[in-house]
């Protein structure tokens, strides 16, 4: 499956890595929006959240344990931040593997 988050959670594409678990991880968006911009992952192939299943509730839970301790660590807690999944076309997503982007380090506007 040609997909780019899968070979990040395989390691044949590098990354910026910031945080793994049996089932999650998390690493620096290659692009960042804002000074903090961490994307966490299922490691699991999920397109989207339309395509999570009863099975997979689960590891979105864990996402949202990691991202609390990644806020920590980026040291972002107690500033704010912001937790985001796009899901579909008009919420511009681009990889079609669940990942929640955790942006922080600045006032943040509405949209991003
Ligand atoms: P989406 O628009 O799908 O919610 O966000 C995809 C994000 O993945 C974008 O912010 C983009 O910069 C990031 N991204 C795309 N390819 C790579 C990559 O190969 N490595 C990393 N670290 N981030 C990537
Ligand atoms: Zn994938």
């Amino acid at each position: 499956m040609d997909c780019i988050f899968c070979k990040i959670v395989k390691g044949e594409i590098p990354s910026n890595k910031i945080y793994e678990d049996e089932h999650v991880m998390a690493f620096h968006d290659i692009q960042p929006a804002a000074p903090v911009h961490a994307l966490i992952i299922p490691k699991k192939h999920i397109a989207t959240m339309n395509d999570a299943g009863e099975e997979d509730w689960k590891v979105i839970g864990d996402i949202h344990r990691a991202a609390q301790h990644i806020a920590k660590e980026l040291g972002v807690a107690e500033t704010g931040y912001r937790l985001v999944n796009n899901c579909g076309k008009d919420a511009g997503q681009v990889v079609f593997h669940i990942h929640y982007h955790l942006l922080g380090g600045k006032k943040l506007g509405l949209t991003h």
